[in-house]
């Protein structure tokens, strides 16, 4: 734990931003998880311990600075993962395939895993960000059914 506090102190201080609880925490729970995050779980797992206001402003500059990256899920939920270490206040560079589940409906991001085509886009077309996803069943509902 002790180990983990510290870096998330290091990654707050590469993005210029203040140690504040809320961060800490929100920080915590998504690094804890091996899927992406809604708003609505998060609330759920900090309970009491933010606000909405104070947990939705925590995820937009987060987000802001590249810190983590949002992904919609098959219901158009934003759940929310921790950022590579490439991705910073200008731009993000989470070109990773996303895995939707369609049983539990969680997202996992796929980092390192596969490749991502190279994609053409037409003559005067210039692509900023490339979002691929595979859909199907992630391990833990597969299990289920054995
Ligand atoms: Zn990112
Ligand atoms: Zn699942
Ligand atoms: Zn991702």
């Amino acid at each position: 734990m002790q180990m983990m506090q510290e870096e998330f102190n290091t990654l707050l201080e590469k993005h210029h931003l203040k140690k504040t609880g809320p961060r800490l925490s929100v920080l915590s729970v998504l690094r804890s998880r091996d899927m992406a995050t809604s708003q609505p779980e998060l609330e759920e797992i900090l309970g009491k311990e933010i606000d909405r206001v104070t947990l939705y402003r925590v995820l937009s500059t987060f987000e802001e600075k590249g810190i983590i990256h949002k992904v919609l899920d098959l219901k158009g939920t934003a759940n929310y993962a921790i950022c590579s270490a490439k991705c910073n206040e200008h731009e993000h560079h989470d070109e990773h395939v996303h895995f939707n589940c369609t049983d539990c409906n969680h997202i996992y991001c796929l980092d390192g895993h596969v490749h991502l085509p190279e994609i053409s886009v037409p003559k005067g077309f210039k692509s900023t960000s490339v979002n691929l996803s595979v859909y199907g069943v992630c391990s833990k509902c597969n299990k289920k059914a054995e």
